[in-house]
């Protein structure tokens, strides 16, 4: 085997994965197709949600320089969403996509991750035991194996085609131009419309200013390049009356709405992630958000694989729950669509939606689905806690005060104890290469924590079961029994008693046909 996991695609949703997989000790392989970075940078901010995932692994040091915002917008209202209320110690992190892109790679490859620039995924074929990619490359088509393969490579992804996964949605509807444009003083437009078209202008840094124009009467032109810059300067000019003549552009695009969903998020040994498995358009910024929080669900999954403790139940789960997240964004996208599209019947609706924003409940509700902060996955119980990420908070302990997401570091499991009578460890202490234990107090009135004894959280932040024994009395057999359900269905069985999951040796027999095969059906 040439790798553990191999990832086709160094964009954020890659670069994520890879640091997670050596997190869970995986060996991982990524093979992207530049040979260098683009150092364009498409999205231009990270949501609250994803700003914890980088905090919870001890990042937000190589973000330091950069500035956060506590507001976002829903489909170009005036109103915005209010974060500052969401449970939750970040708001969106302005950071250039390029700079996520250098951080993020040079955290995985400080952890061990190996990056092959200059690698085309063309060809993926599955074997009971593992999946051989090919790859075009300037020294002709190499072949690489790998017990698992996760498609990161955006929207057009070649491992889902070659996986046969479809990728059913909505085609786009406007012709969205862009440009990145210096020597020009432009003026902040926040998403100002008429009855011709929509745009925005903001500055983007070191007197960059990014222009987004559409014309409402315009549809995409289907494989259209990038524009050039006097096309965004004429729509510029006679949709929003302003000139760019004598700006130099430096980066020009163009973007459409549409919105897709893969069939299904796994094939096998083949999983996809990000915008190969989901795309939606950048108005909201969820999508690097959504890429980034696919990967740390996948991957201590794909770890527990590799290392033998991880069921295929578990793998299935990456599905089970990133899929319902990925439809809410869609549909979230497909409302901000047509708020975003012109006609008087859409401005009435604008209108109408301005003032349910206004309601503090309805802000509340938005926000926490676009910052991704309310995301919960089913993983039983009613406890307000359950399935959410692991709130922000600071506890005591012997040594001193420490934060609950610092206990995160490590990205292993965790049981927090936090009760009088701490009642637990026992029953993880057979779990002890994969769960630590940690004992704190909570400070009173910390919210959410009332009667709250012990907590177990996932390696991807996300609690997983929730104890609340009365003080002073022992851990009631109920909550024991419910612990060691959810270790098992988490953390898999017991080290000394592994049965079921994948050997995680490479000694295992090599099953010749094929159960999958496919080679790129047109250009990446
Ligand atoms: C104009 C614009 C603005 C945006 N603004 C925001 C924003 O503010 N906030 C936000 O959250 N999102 C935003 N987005 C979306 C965001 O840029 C994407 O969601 C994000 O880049 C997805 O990351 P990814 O790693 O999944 O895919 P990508 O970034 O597309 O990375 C995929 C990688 O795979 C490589 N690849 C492709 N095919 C192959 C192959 N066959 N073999 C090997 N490698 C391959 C590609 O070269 C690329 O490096 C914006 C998008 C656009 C277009």
């Amino acid at each position: 085997m040439d790798a553990d996991v191999i990832i086709a695609g160094a964009g954020p949703t890659g670069l994520m994965l890879a640091a997670e997989l050596r997190l869970a000790g995986a060996d991982v392989l990524i093979l992207e197709l530049l040979p260098e970075p683009t150092g364009q940078s498409r999205a231009l901010g990270i949501n609250p949600r994803a700003v914890e995932l980088l905090d919870a692994r001890g990042l937000m040091g190589r973000f330091a320089d950069q500035h956060t915002i506590t507001n976002s917008h829903y489909g170009a209202l005036h109103r915005p969403l209010d974060f500052s209320r969401l449970d939750t110690a970040h708001g969106v992190m302005m950071v250039p996509q390029r700079r996520t892109e250098k951080e993020l790679g040079e955290w995985a490859r400080g952890l061990g991750a190996r990056i092959l620039h200059g690698h085309t995924v063309v060809g993926l074929t599955q074997y009971a035991d593992r999946v051989e990619v090919e790859a075009d490359t300037s020294e002709g088509t190499r072949t690489f194996t790998a017990r698992y393969v996760v498609g990161a490579d955006g929207s057009r992804s070649s491992v889902r085609q070659l996986s046969g996964i479809g990728y059913p949605g909505v085609p786009s509807t406007v012709d969205a131009l862009m440009c990145d444009v210096s020597g020009l003083d432009l003026a902040f437009k926040f998403f100002e419309r008429n009855d011709r078209g929509l745009w925005a202008v903001f500055p983007v840094g070191d007197g960059v200013f990014r222009v987004v124009v559409y014309a409402f009467d315009r549809p995409p032109v289907r494989g259209a390049d990038a524009p050039s810059f006097e096309e965004v300067n004429d729509a510029a000019r006679t949709i929003a009356g302003i000139d760019l003549t004598g700006g130099t552009p430096h980066w020009l695009s163009r973007h459409g709405n549409t919105t897709r969903i893969a069939d299904r998020f796994r094939a096998e040994r083949v999983f996809l992630a990000g915008d190969a498995a989901h795309v939606v358009p950048p108005a909201g910024g969820q999508l690097l958000t959504t890429g980034l929080h696919d990967a740390t669900n996948l991957g201590w999954k794909l770890g527990a694989a590799v290392a033998g403790w991880g069921s295929d139940d578990l793998l299935d789960s990456y599905q089970d729950e990133r899929y319902p997240v990925a439809e809410r964004i869609i549909l979230n996208a497909r409302v901000q669509n047509l708020l975003m599209s012109g006609g008087l019947d859409i401005a009435a609706l604008r209108e109408l939606f301005t003032e349910l924003v206004e309601f503090d409940e309805v802000n509340f509700y938005l926000s926490g689905q676009l910052s991704a902060v309310s995301v919960r996955y089913d993983v039983g119980g009613d406890h307000p806690m359950l399935g959410l990420g692991l709130p922000h908070r600071t506890l005591e302990t012997d040594a001193g005060e420490v934060t609950t997401t610092e206990l995160l570091r490590s990205a292993r499991g965790l049981l927090l104890e936090v009760g009088d009578a701490p009642g637990f460890a026992d029953l993880v202490a057979p779990y002890a290469d994969r769960v630590d234990v940690r004992v704190a107090r909570v400070p009173a009135g910390s919210p959410g924590f009332d009667g709250v004894t012990a907590v177990l959280v996932r390696p991807d932040t996300h609690v997983a079961w929730v104890a609340e024994t009365p003080a002073g009395a022992d851990a009631a057999d109920a909550d024991r029994d419910a612990l060691g359900t959810a270790l098992r269905r988490w953390f898999g069985a017991p080290a000394d008693t592994n049965s079921g999951a994948e050997s995680g040796t490479e000694s295992g027999t090599q099953t010749a046909a094929p159960v999958g095969a496919g080679t790129a059906g047109g250009t990446p």
